[in-house]
């Protein structure tokens, strides 16, 4: 059996999404709030629904691969995100918000890691399969056992900030 692996999705005619595959893109919970190349935009959570409709400025200027799956990976292992990728114009409420959103948008996707739901599946992004993308983070997380990952939650309950 071959690990599972980073599958791109694609438009192209004819193209079909493998059964056993999921999609981890950004209309689904899994997606990465961080995008690539749009000037410093974070996706807003919708806590809701999977989708991601809105988006915020943020203080750091257009992210690389690197830096939008780095500020994924450590927000999905609980740490806290530097200022630089929050967005920067939310009143206090809507700061709260926010950080409510992302506990909740975290905490579903741990859930379903938790469960087994990524477990040996392929993972498809629009990324390139050989580009740096946060479907590699999650597969890392999904290929983890449950006794492992359990080590995980007390960081994933508590505080985001
Ligand atoms: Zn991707």
């Amino acid at each position: 059996m071959t690990a599972p692996s980073h599958i791109q999705l694609s438009r192209a005619k004819g193209w079909r999404k493998p059964p056993e595959a999921r999609v981890v893109a950004r209309n689904t919970i899994f997606g990465n709030p961080w995008a690539v190349g749009a000037d410093g935009t974070y996706c807003w959570p919708r806590g809701t629904r999977a989708g991601w409709k809105s988006s915020h400025r943020i203080p750091a200027d257009r992210l690389t691969a690197e830096q939008a799956v780095g500020a994924f990976a450590i927000w999905i292992h609980g740490y806290s995100v530097p200022l630089w990728f929050r967005p920067d114009n939310l009143t206090p409420t809507g700061r709260r918000q926010w950080r409510d959103d992302m506990q909740a948008r975290r905490a579903a996707i741990w859930q379903a890691l938790i469960l087994g739901e990524l477990r040996a599946l392929d993972l498809c992004c629009w990324c390139a399969t050989d580009a740096t993308c946060h479907a590699d983070v999650l597969l890392a997380l999904a290929a983890d056992t449950r006794a492992d990952l359990s080590r995980w939650m007390d960081l994933v309950v508590g505080e985001f900030d």
